[in-house]
């Protein structure tokens, strides 16, 4: 389906003679009769319109390369040029080819989904930079000192959906131990000055060594971070996965080490709730 349209002379408008005597009209190295300047999409059964332009602002992108008049793209039955995707967040993409406009940060999230299906690089620099996406990252350099952290996460939601499946439950509860600090810490032992982390010798860490009666244990780690944010993470870890968690500290481990130390490491008990 390539008719001559819009005859009207465009201001990028080229004309190319070949040897063999034959002249070609192109816009942007595409033969003008096969580029309209105003394009017709269906991306996922939702319908947008914009200039040519628009959608080839910017080299390297995907789109740019979809309409660069190098590739086939099918068309739906009203001759839209139609993207197999959904279409939910391209109104966005399209504000930001447009005039850069960034989209409302509850959407930055999946915005950045999209733009990386597209490979839109400068929406995705400007994205990277607006606070839910700068937040992840900083709260994701933290979690890095958590070397099990996704690991615990997921045996929290397998334990506490086998619990409440056995017992044909609403709920499930679990125990989980989150202690920044190798304990014990006494009033006669304190954590080196200027040392997030207790310090003790391989010997003597052997006699301290002890797991406790929990399901899931996270720590110890050395950062500002505390284990109020640690538990903030979990919870809202959970959440965005669609399950609610309430935690609770019911109390310290009072596991007997050596001498007069006990392991005295906070308990939370975490419930989930399934429905
Ligand atoms: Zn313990």
């Amino acid at each position: 389906g390539c008719r001559p349209r819009d005859p009207d002379p465009d201001k990028r408008q080229k004309t190319r003679n070949f040897s063999n005597g034959e002249t070609k009209h192109y816009i942007m190295g595409i033969p003008q009769s096969c580029q309209r300047e105003v394009i017709s999409l269906n991306v996922g059964g939702t319908h947008f319109t914009t200039r040519l332009s628009t959608l080839r602002r910017f080299e390297e992108t995907m789109l740019a390369a979809m309409f660069s008049g190098r590739h086939y793209i099918p068309r739906d039955a009203d001759g839209r040029y139609f993207i197999d995707r959904d279409g939910t967040y391209f109104g966005d993409i399209l504000n930001f080819l447009r005039e850069g406009v960034l989209p409302h940060w509850e959407r930055v999230r999946a915005v950045h989904r999209e733009a990386q299906y597209y490979s839109i690089g400068p929406l995705l620099e400007s994205l990277e930079d607006t606070q839910p996406l700068t937040g992840e990252k900083v709260r994701q350099a933290f979690l890095d000192l958590l070397p099990y952290y996704r690991e615990n996460l997921e045996r929290i939601v397998e334990i506490a959906k086998l619990r409440a499946m056995q017992k044909k439950a609403r709920f499930a509860k679990l125990k989980i131990c989150v202690y920044k600090e190798e304990m014990p810490i006494t009033p006669y032992e304190r954590p080196l000055f200027n040392s997030l982390r207790f310090e003790r010798s391989d010997t003597e860490a052997k006699l301290f060594e002890h797991h406790c009666e929990v399901d899931v244990s996270f720590g110890p780690w050395e950062a500002v971070a505390d284990v109020y944010d640690l538990l903030h993470c979990i919870v809202s870890d959970l959440a965005e996965r669609g399950i609610s968690a309430e935690q609770q500290c019911i109390g310290v481990c009072d596991k007997h080490l050596i001498n007069h130390y006990y392991c005295k490491r906070p308990i939370y008990e975490f419930k989930i709730t399934w429905w």
